[in-house]
């Protein structure tokens, strides 16, 4: 049920996330939030998706959310599951589910962020129950 040996790529960071990989190597978790709408938007960009001001900035994230929905994907060696978390801060983002048996996964479950090395990258952040 775990999945310890599935490898994690990571793809190349661009000059607009490389602070958020350079938080998360060092075990933090941060977001970019528009000071203009005060919205907090996933993934990390330079002007806010939702009003496109380019009055954003770098804030923590506690690391907690919920799953919004997700899915098992079982025909591979590994098994693993992809979901969209939504974050306590009120973004939803892609993610994976890692350390905890899938069968009990349901949607509305409170979930806390864990990074989890890649390959050749620095962490990244996925969930397990919270
Ligand atoms: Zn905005």
């Amino acid at each position: 049920m775990e999945n310890k040996r599935r490898k994690i790529p990571f793809s190349e960071g661009n000059p607009e996330t490389q602070p958020f990989w350079d938080a998360a190597a060092e075990g933090k978790f941060i977001v970019r939030k528009c000071t203009t709408c005060a919205r907090i938007h996933w993934y990390p960009r330079a002007i806010c998706p939702f009003c496109f001001s380019d009055k954003t900035e770098w804030q923590p994230a506690s690391g907690e959310g919920r799953i919004y929905s997700y899915s098992v994907m079982r025909r591979t060696a590994e098994p693993y599951a992809i979901a969209y978390v939504t974050l306590e801060e009120g973004t939803t983002m892609l993610t994976n589910i890692v350390d905890c048996d899938f069968d009990t996964l349901q949607i509305g479950q409170n979930v806390k962020l864990v990074f989890k090395a890649s390959e050749g990258g620095p962490p990244v952040p996925m969930f397990t129950r919270a």
